[in-house]
């Protein structure tokens, strides 16, 4: 069998970690987050695969074959890549050669499902071979949570803790987090989002929440990343493309460093453009090469509101300056301009974007029309609009349909408790809760 890839921290203070060990732990025992060793190469042949799940198999068994069993890695593929992963072209001459790659079908309608699907049972598997169990503690302010909270569900070895800002997120968001989950506590905190995010540090560091194992599943993850490289994959794959512009709605900058992870392994990406939102950390530092830290802004593509995305230390460890800005192309959209960019690609080729995709496909057209057209350009679609139905109303004037699923989850019962915002009020929901 090929030799898989381990991992090394990005501070570099360490040894080399098993996969198993980076997923588990998340975080690298310096601080520093978890990178390859090394790039498996993409199996010959892969744009013949016949489905998507098949070309996933093929992808992550260069990764993962060895620590996990051929037999397991194909059952966790089919079963949590279930969904359809369309790729869309806009039927518009201003939009000729751009394609819309649809991550929103998954059960909780958005690209997150994928990520969080595959590393719970990834993550289900090791916790069960080695007879242990964990609680996954989550501050979320949308779509994290609820993927989550679905992948997890049920699962016999690990419990999900959610810790949302009441008040702070979408009428459709809090439901898709509240609804009623087997292993699942939604906390609302009376705070904000970075209330949340400080009691789930200090929970991680509180000794007497020791015996529930808490460990986290944010985008720092190695097992949420490499799932995420698989769609970039399908979507060449659709698309036949023999070379293309890949457009990515970035906060933390997971889904990007999966695409470039993809490119380091043979995908062929000439160009990735980085489509941010007002915090435009990232467009900064590839334009001036500074990196100043910065507080987040409040912005429509809510789920991109990101001060210091985290994936940054990644990026830099992985590439050169040099290298990234070759490969990098970034932008800043506005919450005006995400409005604007939402009618326009209405009006122009009849598509309803939610505003992150609109963040995208407004990067994208900047892009073509400082570099010209000529290559295909795909913008990821992260969100379905129907999880943005007030943004939607707001720019096109007209409510949007839900799809079924999401319609249902109004009839279903919910529970979420609300707690203080500090460690104690935490610590004792979680240690009843236990
Ligand atoms: C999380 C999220 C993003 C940002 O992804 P990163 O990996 O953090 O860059 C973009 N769009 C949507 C809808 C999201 O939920």
């Amino acid at each position: 069998m090929a030799e898989v890839p381990l991992y090394r921290s990005t501070r570099g203070s360490e040894g080399k970690a098993s996969f198993e060990e980076a997923l588990l732990h998340g975080l690298a025992m310096d601080g520093g987050l978890y990178v390859p060793t090394f790039l498996p190469r993409m199996p010959e042949g892969w744009e013949e695969a016949d489905s998507f799940p098949d070309l996933g198999v093929r992808v992550l068994e260069s990764w993962l074959a060895g620590p996990v069993p051929s037999s397991a890695l194909e059952a966790f593929v089919r079963d949590a890549l279930s969904f359809p992963v369309p790729l869309v072209p806009l039927q518009d001459t201003a939009w000729d050669g751009v394609f819309v790659l649809e991550l929103f079908h998954g059960p909780t309608l958005s690209f997150k499902d994928f990520g969080a699907r595959m590393m719970a049972r990834l993550m289900t598997y090791f916790l069960r071979e080695r007879s242990e169990r964990a609680t996954i503690l989550v501050a979320t302010s949308g779509d994290t949570g609820s993927a989550v909270a679905d992948g997890f569900a049920g699962s016999a070895e690990v419990d999900v803790r959610l810790l949302y800002p009441k008040g702070q997120v979408s009428p459709t968001q809090e439901r898709q987090l509240i609804v009623a989950r087997p292993g699942v506590r939604a906390f609302a905190v009376r705070g904000a989002f970075d209330d949340c995010q400080r009691m789930v540090k200090e929970a991680f560091v509180d000794r007497s929440l020791d015996g529930l194992r808490l460990t986290s599943a944010n985008s720092i993850n190695i097992g949420r990343l490499l799932p995420q490289m698989l769609y970039y994959f399908e979507a060449f794959r659709q698309g036949g493309f023999g070379e293309a512009v890949v457009c990515v709605p970035s906060g933390n900058l997971g889904n990007l460093t999966a695409g470039l992870l993809a490119s380091l392994s043979g995908l062929p990406a000439t160009r990735f453009i980085a489509a941010h939102n007002a915090n435009d950390f990232f467009p900064s530092y590839l334009r001036e090469g500074t990196a100043d830290s910065r507080p987040s802004v409040r912005t429509l593509s809510n789920a991109m509101d990101v001060g210091v995305p985290s994936n940054f230390e990644r990026l830099q460890s992985l590439f050169p300056p040099r290298e990234l800005e070759r490969r990098l192309w970034a932008t800043s959209v506005s919450d005006a301009e995400t409005i604007a960019s939402i009618r326009r690609v209405y009006e122009d080729a009849g598509y309803v974007a939610d505003p992150h995709t609109a963040v995208g496909l407004e990067a994208a057209r900047r892009f073509r029309s400082e570099n010209g057209g000529e290559t295909p350009t795909i913008v990821l679609a992260t969100a379905h609009p129907a999880k943005f139905p007030e943004i939607v109303q707001l720019a096109l004037g007209f409510e949007i349909d839900q799809p079924g699923s999401l319609e249902a989850l109004w009839a279903e019962s919910t529970f979420a408790e609300e707690i203080d915002p500090n460690l104690p009020a935490l610590r004792h929901a979680l240690l009843q809760s236990a």
